[in-house]
């Protein structure tokens, strides 16, 4: 139970992760000003409040600003890859990878969803283009 090896997975005693490893975003919820946000902390940023909860989000976003990585600095990483700033509809803003999209094709606002992805001992929330016509309505026939 105490294994105190050092690994950033076995210290991970983190909401967030745990909510990761069964497809599910969390955000922590100031119960004060039901400010939303992330990463989680002890303190809402807002107000100030020690009384912090959690909610779970939907996992839909888009994009708000990105780079591309095209050196390794991880084994786990193969280059190139995007490193992006998604805002979440519901607020909150998050540092992930946009997947399943080559990078050339990644733009600011480009709506994407969340997907789980196994990382090591982590699953990890990143981020895929989301198609759905309801969030990126795109003039028939055309095609970028
Ligand atoms: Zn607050």
């Amino acid at each position: 139970m105490n294994d105190t090896s050092g690994t950033i997975a076995e210290s991970a005693a983190d909401p967030f992760l745990d909510a990761s490893r069964e497809g599910r975003l969390l955000a922590a919820e100031c119960r004060a000003c039901l400010h939303l946000f992330l990463p989680f902390g002890p303190v809402c940023p807002r107000c100030w409040s020690i009384n912090i909860g959690q909610r779970e989000l939907s996992g839909a976003g888009e994009v708000a600003t990105f780079t591309v990585y095209r050196q390794s600095y991880h084994p786990d990483f193969s280059v190139p890859y995007v490193l992006a700033l998604i805002a979440l509809v519901e607020g909150p803003r998050m540092i992930s990878n946009v997947i399943d999209c080559a990078p050339e094709l990644v733009r600011i606002g480009m709506p994407v969803t969340v997907r789980f992805v196994p990382r090591g001992d982590l699953v990890l929330p990143l981020f895929a283009p989301d198609s759905s016509p309801t969030r990126n309505p795109e003039p028939q026939g055309e095609n970028p």
